[in-house]
């Protein structure tokens, strides 16, 4: 059974008003769980599918946006964890000629529902099973209708957490759009041994530096509040066209994150001692 607590209204999978972030690119997920959708002339895309709620949120809020569910042709996902990866079922259920992309690391454990996951054990964690129709390698791209995604893989968070990339037209330029997939050491991570799947803590040193590089003007993530996503949408509300556009916040999120890291280590290597 699928778990309870993916039923249930959360603040993080409460309903939000789909928007324009640029040029064939909307957020459509929840409050807190993120979901984007890219149109194309070849039919539509879409970045992760948040928890079950969330998923029949963003097959609504692409209609809502004036766009045909059905007309999903990529499904693609930041990472397993079934705030992410849940809702894929509901949208592969609206769109049945979708093909889902998932890392080689993630795909085992989105066609369990969830299961096999190191850390996030038991039926909380669990969802309904989705078939993954192509497994990514790092640095594959995706392309449909003239837009070309690539699967950065930068794993830690999970085995296969995929960070992904592409350009964007926003306000009449071309930016560098990257959906940071996630670099949270959840509480219970173990990084030094025996550690939460073996190579995990040289996994996140080798994901940081690939972000702290990476080119990213336009700064989106599997969570809103990675982004500060409130804020931005009431700039870009208030006429600030290019609100998303945010490439000294996505460095320094970076610069934040891997201190935060670093300092999670640290303090693990010490307690080992
Ligand atoms: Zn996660």
């Amino acid at each position: 059974m699928p778990a309870a607590a993916q039923s249930q209204a959360t603040p993080e999978n409460a309903p939000y008003a789909p928007f324009k972030i640029g040029e064939g690119l909307y957020y459509v997920g929840a409050a807190d769980y993120a979901s984007y959708l890219l149109t194309t002339k070849a039919g539509l895309i879409v970045i992760d599918g948040g928890d079950q709620a969330t998923g029949r949120q963003v097959v609504a809020n692409i209609r809502r946006l004036g766009f045909d569910p059905s007309a999903v042709k990529v499904l693609v996902n930041t990472h397993q964890h079934f705030d992410h990866a849940a809702g894929l079922a509901e949208l592969k259920s609206a769109a049945p000629g979708a093909r889902l992309y998932v890392s080689a690391a993630d795909a085992p454990i989105v066609e369990a529902g969830g299961k096999g996951d190191p850390y996030l054990k038991g039926p909380a964690y669990e969802y309904a099973p989705t078939k993954v129709d192509v497994i990514l390698k790092d640095q594959q791209t995706v392309s449909l209708g003239g837009v070309t995604l690539t699967a950065n893989i930068t794993p830690g968070h999970t085995k296969g957490c995929t960070t992904w990339t592409f350009p964007v037209t926003v306000a009449g330029k071309v930016r560098q759009a990257l959906v940071h997939c996630s670099s949270s050491v959840l509480p219970g991570y173990r990084l030094v041994a025996p550690e939460t799947y073996p190579g995990m803590a040289a996994d996140y040193e080798k994901s940081h530096r690939f972000w702290l590089n990476a080119p990213c003007e336009v700064f989106l993530a599997s969570h809103a509040r990675f982004i500060d996503l409130d804020r931005k949408k009431k700039a870009l509300d208030a006429g600030k066209l290019d609100a998303f556009v945010d490439p000294a916040g996505c460095k320094a999120y970076y610069q934040a994150s891997y201190k935060s890291f670093r300092s999670a280590l640290e303090k693990q290597q010490a307690a080992a001692r």
